[in-house]
């Protein structure tokens, strides 16, 4: 799933080729990813795209006074192209929900709002006010957007285990699976601690963390042209998705937290002072 990284480089990719442009034509291929009717996104046509934005992980395009707004969700992309097809998208077929023709279509650059995988949850609004997305409106402070001292708020007092507070997009914006057990490693904090009862050293450093971890990754996305690529290719990850590889840091074998469909890792050495944390799906079968 695209996180903060992946989202900020896309949306600094629109920035810089498509603002200037103007919309030319949008063919909607999935009409279930809109989840907004009025006004209909032929209301674009013919204005100029003059900004792009990012909110947590949802990316948008600004055209005259108007903000497409995508969330990726777990398997979409926003797919850049020099030049466009102009022949219209078939319902159904393919992975492209949505495409944008910044000018005269067949002649023009522009970009697809695309979903691999049968899950589809890719989701889009044509709105005047980002405000108006409801999961924007819930957003929490952004991850890259915090201080020390206001994280160190943010968490005061939150039973639950760090891991699944940091990824809340409520409590902070722009974390997912893949980011929260990458900066919990560098911290060396383990992902069930509780998250309000982390010391005030612990706290320093997953703020730490959390910054170099994130825009380490989002140097690496722009830097690899993320909207050339057909989908999110995530490079410089220490233990996510690396279950049985060795911790970069000590050399222990990363171990994974399964859950039904999806896992996280973390280094059992680094984090958990050597305890192996509950596999659930393991623990399940073995019952
Ligand atoms: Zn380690």
């Amino acid at each position: 799933m695209p996180e903060l990284p992946e989202v900020e480089a896309l949306v600094d990719h629109v920035r810089r080729n498509a603002v200037g442009l103007t919309i030319g034509r949008v063919d909607v291929a999935a009409l279930s990813v809109l989840k907004t009717f009025e006004p209909p996104v032929n209301a674009l046509h013919g204005h100029t795209v003059v900004a792009a934005d990012r909110w947590g992980k949802y990316l948008g395009v600004r055209a005259g006074e108007l903000w497409l707004i995508a969330h990726l969700s777990r398997a979409g992309w926003l797919r850049w192209s020099d030049r466009l097809a102009a022949a219209p998208l078939r319902p159904g077929k393919g992975p492209i929900a949505l495409r944008v023709h910044l000018g005269n279509p067949g002649d023009a650059p522009g970009f697809d709002l695309t979903e691999a995988g049968t899950q589809k949850r890719l989701a889009v609004w044509l709105v005047d006010d980002p405000q108006q997305v409801p999961g924007i409106a819930a957003l929490g402070p952004d991850a890259l957007d915090l201080s020390s001292d206001e994280l160190a708020t943010l968490l005061a007092g939150n039973t639950g285990r760090i891991k699944t507070v940091i990824t809340d997009q409520k409590v902070i914006a722009g974390i997912g699976n893949a980011y929260s057990d990458e900066i919990l490693h560098v911290a060396k904090i383990s992902p069930f601690a509780t998250a309000g009862k982390l010391s005030e050293r612990q706290l320093v450093t997953l703020h730490d963390a959390m910054v170099s971890v994130l825009s380490d990754a989002v140097n690496r996305s722009v830097g690899q042209q993320a909207a050339s690529l057909k989908g999110e290719k995530r490079s410089g990850l220490r233990v996510h998705a690396r279950t049985g590889l060795p911790c970069p840091v000590c050399g222990a074998a990363v171990r994974a937290v399964s859950f039904a469909d999806k896992s996280f890792q973390y280094c059992p050495t680094c984090q958990t002072g050597g305890k192996v944390l509950a596999d659930r799906r393991m623990s399940r079968l073995l019952k």
